[in-house]
């Protein structure tokens, strides 16, 4: 179960802060500001349908700004979803092709789909924030060894400041996680007051914050966007004990 509920994310070149400051890892097209994918022709049909939708919530919040388009001929830079192992992407425009991995065992949900994008467009992990100690204390002694790197603080000359601090982005690891908790202990506590923290990590949509960071790291003009309110208690985004916690690793 541990496997299923893993998001496993690579990071490479400078991974800024919240968003990467260096332009050169923000995405233009031939030009024009968007971002091409593909599917690698082995991934599976069906899941293939599911990475789509995710990417035409993208598209319905993103799309004036930064469209995921299908990769067109003549496109040299462009993220190609693969099925590997685990859920995983660089930070940020890599040049070329660059893999993202949407695993079929345990990767394949519309928060994941978005979430591993977010890393594609530029976003760094919400607890990785070289500004995270004014919201977050951390509990060292309950994570894994192997896992704390996930919980360090970048650099703030790599990395630019594009939201506020958003606890519930979902960009934000889970406050614990049977893959890094030791005894199922929490990684970390918010220090602002009345924070679910079901909901922090467990989100299935952008967050305003999300949508924020993106729009200005790409220069686009703000625009308020309309959560998704789903009433169905089983899908539903708030307090949702099924959604799959977001939790990393660099592996
Ligand atoms: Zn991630």
């Amino acid at each position: 179960m541990i496997a299923k509920i893993l998001l496993v994310c690579v990071f490479v070149g400078l991974a800024a802060a919240q968003g990467v400051l260096n332009e050169n890892l923000r995405w233009r097209v031939n030009g024009a500001r968007r971002m091409a994918y593909s599917f690698d022709p082995s991934y599976p049909q069906q899941a293939r349908q599911t990475v789509l939708r995710g990417i035409a919530r993208w598209n319905q919040v993103l799309g004036d700004c930064l469209p995921l388009e299908p990769r067109r001929a003549g496109d040299r830079d462009y993220v190609n979803v693969i099925n590997g192992a685990g859920c995983f992407s660089m930070v940020g425009k890599v040049g070329g092709a660059q893999s993202l991995s949407l695993s079929v065992n345990g990767c394949v949900y519309q928060g994941t789909v978005i979430h591993e994008f977010l890393h594609a467009a530029g976003l760094i992990h919400t607890q990785k924030r070289p500004d995270r100690d004014n919201y977050i204390t951390m509990h060292w002694e309950n994570i894994v060894e192997s896992w704390k790197s996930q919980f360090t603080k970048e650099s703030n000359r790599n990395i630019g400041k594009y939201s506020d601090y958003d606890i519930y982005s979902i960009m934000h690891y889970s406050y614990r996680h049977p893959s890094w908790s030791i005894n199922n202990r929490p990684g970390f506590t918010p220090k602002m007051p009345n924070v679910d923290l079901r909901r922090i990590g467990t989100g299935s949509d952008f967050t305003q914050s999300d949508v924020n960071a993106i729009r200005k790291m790409y220069k686009c003009p703000a625009r308020k966007f309309r959560p998704i309110v789903n009433k169905n208690k089983k899908n539903g985004r708030n307090g949702d004990r099924a959604a799959k916690p977001i939790s990393c690793s660099n592996v």
